[in-house]
């Protein structure tokens, strides 16, 4: 059965995008493929809001992450990991496994943490010498107010690395004007690419962060990258066929427009959290912080969350995410970012109402 892929990525192609992809190898040392790296490349920085470099790696938003550590830290670095959820906790445990001295801000899930609350880790950690944030939480649908938590953050002086896995491209994340030193995306999230590419901006600071950071890496490497990137190439075996679909849904992306592109996200999330009530099931998020581009619902109480996700793919062709860690078996999540328009959204809760009444009978 074809599926309402509705999964906070991998999620659903354009045709076009699909089709870019069949096609033969090109040199990947030869102009077309150069061509292709810097027009994905000047488009990228349009949608980061950034001057800054962006490099594309073949690899996937956690490789993002823990290039974004490797190339900023020493091993006795001190860093404030704020975390809402699974991907917050995951960039912790990468800063923990490079033995970092790792303090963490953790919120309850559902939760985002608040300007307060940052200052007062802050505070309470002076001698922390950078902060790790995800933008947006994709296990629990909460977007972090980045807008008023990097200026606690840049006026210490301190280095800030972003999550923006499932945030940039949907929702406006401005690099430039919020002095962002890394952010992080992947490109199965907004940018209507399949899985495999993780793109970084990386600030002037982060530059000088790099040059005197002294944990290890080599691939990861950000100086190693833009040598090559500044020829026209990448260092490593580039991910071409994932490039022909980038550059063919940066261009559908471009010809919508960004702000276009950031209003359909925030009608469709609001459409979502409209027919979750309606529907009589619950929130999980925090509303004031809730994610344009993903929303979790909580499962209710009489109902096997994974039998009506198993119901909804296997009767109805609507693929919803699951809950992840200890929010599995009590939250479903709706991805609505990158390629999706209203009509995706009506048949998935047209599904999800009929599966709900269907469950609710066979307990009866
Ligand atoms: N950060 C966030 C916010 C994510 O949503 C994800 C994936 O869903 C990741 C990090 C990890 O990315 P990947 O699964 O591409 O490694």
């Amino acid at each position: 059965m074809k599926q309402n892929l509705r999964l906070p990525g991998p999620t659903p192609l354009p045709p076009e995008v699909q089709h870019a992809m069949d096609r033969d190898m090109i040199d990947h040392r030869g102009p077309e493929f150069s061509e292709m790296l810097l027009r994905c490349t000047v488009l990228l920085k349009k949608f980061y809001r950034t001057e800054n470099d962006v490099l594309i790696y073949p690899g996937t938003g956690t490789g993002g992450l823990e290039a974004a550590i490797a190339n900023s830290f020493s091993p006795d670095s001190a860093v404030l990991a704020v975390t809402v959820g699974v991907f917050g906790d995951r960039f912790a445990r990468i800063a923990d496994s490079f033995g970092l001295d790792v303090r963490r801000l953790s919120l309850p899930r559902g939760r985002a943490v608040e300007p307060e609350q940052l200052r007062h880790a802050l505070d309470d950690n002076s001698d922390v010498v950078g902060v790790m944030l995800t933008h947006n939480e994709t296990s629990t649908g909460v977007t972090n107010p980045l807008a008023e938590l990097a200026p606690i953050v840049k006026e210490r002086g301190l280095l800030l690395l972003v999550d923006g896995v499932s945030s940039v491209g949907a929702m406006p994340v401005e690099t430039d004007a919020l002095d962002l030193d890394i952010v992080v995306s992947g490109s199965q999230k907004a940018w209507m690419s399949p899985p495999g590419l993780v793109m970084l901006s990386v600030s002037p600071r982060a530059w000088e962060a790099a040059g005197n950071a002294r944990l290890p890496r080599y691939y990861w490497d950000f100086k190693i990258a833009k040598t090559a990137l500044e020829k026209g190439y990448t260092h490593y075996t580039p991910a071409v066929s994932l490039f022909y679909a980038l550059d063919v849904a940066l261009q559908l992306m471009d010809d919508e427009g960004m702000e276009n592109i950031w209003a359909r996200h925030h009608k469709l999330a609001d459409y979502t959290r409209r027919s979750v009530r309606e529907a009589g099931l619950d929130l999980f998020a925090d509303e004031r912080y809730a994610s344009d581009s993903v929303t979790a619902l909580k499962t209710p109480d009489d109902v096997d969350a994974s039998r009506l996700r198993e119901r909804l793919r296997d009767e109805f062709g609507v693929t919803l995410g699951d809950g992840q860690a200890e929010m599995a078996g009590r939250v479903l999540r709706i991805g609505h970012m990158g390629y999706v328009h209203e009509n995706d959204l009506h048949e998935t809760f047209d599904a999800l109402r009929q599966a709900l009444g269907a469950e609710r009978e066979v307990r009866v």
